[in-house]
C-alpha cells in the first residue's frame, strides 16, 4: 500500500513523488490508535479531571484524536472509568462495556477505580474495576491530574499500535475452533 507523504515534503521539480510504503495491517493499527473515542462515564470526583482533559484548552485531547466523548456505548471504543464504582453500579458498568463494539479498551482512572482506594475499603465499593471488566491501562492518583490521563491515553495508543488486528478473546475462539 502506498501513502503519499504530506505536501510540505514535496519540492516542485522533483521527478519522483514522495511515497511511503506500508501494509494494510499497519495502516489500520495506525488509524485505530489515533482516533479512540471515549464513552462519557464519570462516576465521582475523578470525572471533573476527565472533563478538564477533554475540554480545557491547555490539555486539549483533540490533539490526540480522543476529544469526541460519546453518550452511546455503541459509538465508543474506550471506557474511561473515572471514579468510585459502587456494587450497585457494577452490573450497569458491565452492561455498557458489553454494548461497546470490538475492538474496545478500558482505562481505569484514579485509586477508587484501580483498587477501591483507602477511603472505600468497604462492602459497597468494588475493590478494583478489573473485577468487572478487563483493564488496559491504570492511571494512578486521587485524583489523577489531566496530564496523567493524557499520559494514560498515549500509553493506550502505543498498546493499540502493537496489538495487531486481533480483538479481545479472538485467540481463545481460534483455539476452540482448532480443537
Ligand atoms: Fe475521588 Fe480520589 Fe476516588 Fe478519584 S480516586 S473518585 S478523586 S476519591
Amino acid at each position: 500500500l502506498a501513502m503519499v507523504s504530506g505536501p510540505e515534503q514535496y519540492t516542485p521539480g522533483d521527478q519522483e513523488l514522495p511515497v511511503q510504503l506500508t501494509s494494510m495491517k499497519e495502516m489500520l493499527q495506525w488509524a485505530r490508535s489515533k482516533s479512540v473515542w471515549p464513552l462519557g462515564y464519570g462516576l465521582a470526583c475523578c470525572a471533573i479531571e476527565m472533563m478538564a482533559s477533554a475540554s480545557a484548552g491547555q490539555y486539549d485531547l483533540a490533539r490526540f484524536g480522543s476529544e469526541v466523548f460519546r453518550s452511546s456505548p455503541r459509538q465508543a471504543d474506550l471506557m474511561i472509568v473515572a471514579g468510585t464504582v459502587s456494587t450497585k453500579m457494577a452490573p450497569r458498568l458491565r452492561l455498557l462495556w458489553e454494548q461497546m463494539p470490538e475492538p474496545k479498551w478500558v482505562i481505569s482512572m484514579g485509586q477508587c477505580a484501580n483498587s477501591g482506594g483507602e477511603f472505600y475499603d468497604s462492602y459497597y465499593t468494588v475493590q478494583g474495576v478489573d473485577n468487572i471488566v478487563p483493564v488496559d491501562v491504570y492511571v494512578p492518583g486521587c485524583p489523577p491530574r489531566p496530564e496523567a490521563l493524557v499520559e494514560g491515553i498515549l500509553k493506550l495508543r502505543e498498546k493499540i499500535a502493537k496489538q495487531g488486528l486481533k480483538i479481545r478473546g479472538e485467540e481463545k475462539v481460534v483455539a476452540q475452533r482448532e480443537s
